[in-house]
């Protein structure tokens, strides 16, 4: 049994006293939930105040981003250890934004996924095609390459706990959501080219759909059998609605 996660990424929003407001908030707000694994991934400079007010509770914290060296002369970039002293205990690897604006590749992800399971950190790695790659009817091909080699080369044991992320592209804060339908068949996919890479890891790896998820279709895309909770842009910034995502059953 896979426990439906809900991931928060709040990508570049909220200074850090808007970030600790929001998890007392949702601290109060979502106290019961125990069925659903509850994470926020805020900016880095937040990431230690909203780890010290995540304190007794079970919600988790990631971040939004990983270098995969441990330290030395990498201006700018910060370790899987530095990651784990903030108190992280996931890390997004592959966003398409990261993709698209920061050059990173099947190759990068697979480096910082190997290096944030070395840390102790569990990857939510992100694949996912663009509205071009849709419309030319090579999605399958596209999400294919990325899970082979974005993910490759781990272990089964390492291969079942870590998330994967389906994003299409042209759903992400654009409004447009992929349809249940068409979200569980990409899905679907992506766990039969796991099968194929990893075996039985294939059955407990969480796949998470992303791509303006909102309270209105979240328990849709919930009813699909191989989508396992949500990573979600937009619609975590707002406490009703981010509380409303983790209720999706309710
Ligand atoms: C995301 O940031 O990964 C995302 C899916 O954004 P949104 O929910 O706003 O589409």
């Amino acid at each position: 049994m896979r426990k439906p996660l809900m991931a928060g990424n709040w990508k570049m929003n909220k200074t850090i006293p808007d970030a600790v407001s929001f998890i007392k908030e949702l601290k109060n707000t979502v106290a019961d939930v125990k069925d659903v694994e509850i994470l926020v991934c805020p900016t880095f400079t937040a990431l230690y105040a909203v780890n010290n007010e995540l304190k007794n509770s079970s919600a988790k914290l990631g971040a939004q981003n990983i270098f995969w060296e441990e330290k030395g002369a990498f201006t700018g970039e910060i370790s899987p250890s530095m990651l784990k002293d903030a108190g992280c205990s996931y890390v997004i690897i592959g966003h398409s934004e990261r993709r698209q604006y920061f050059g990173e590749t099947d190759e990068t992800v697979n480096k910082k996924t190997k290096a944030a399971i070395a840390a102790g950190l569990i990857p939510i790695v992100c694949v996912g095609e663009t509205l071009k790659e849709r419309e030319e009817n090579i999605t399958f091909k596209i999400i294919e390459k990325q899970v082979k080699e974005g993910i490759a080369n781990l272990s089964v044991q390492e291969a079942e706990n870590i998330v994967i992320a389906y994003e299409p592209v042209w759903a992400i804060g654009t409004g447009k959501t992929a349809t249940p339908e068409q979200a569980q068949e990409v899905h679907e996919f992506i766990r039969k080219i796991y099968r194929q890479m990893y075996a039985t890891a294939a059955d407990k790896v969480r796949i998470l759909y992303g791509g303006s998820v909102n309270p209105c279709n979240v328990s849709d895309l919930m009813k699909k059998n191989d989508i396992d909770g949500g990573l979600v842009g937009g619609a975590s910034l707002k406490i009703e609605d981010f509380a409303k995502l983790i209720n999706f059953a309710k």
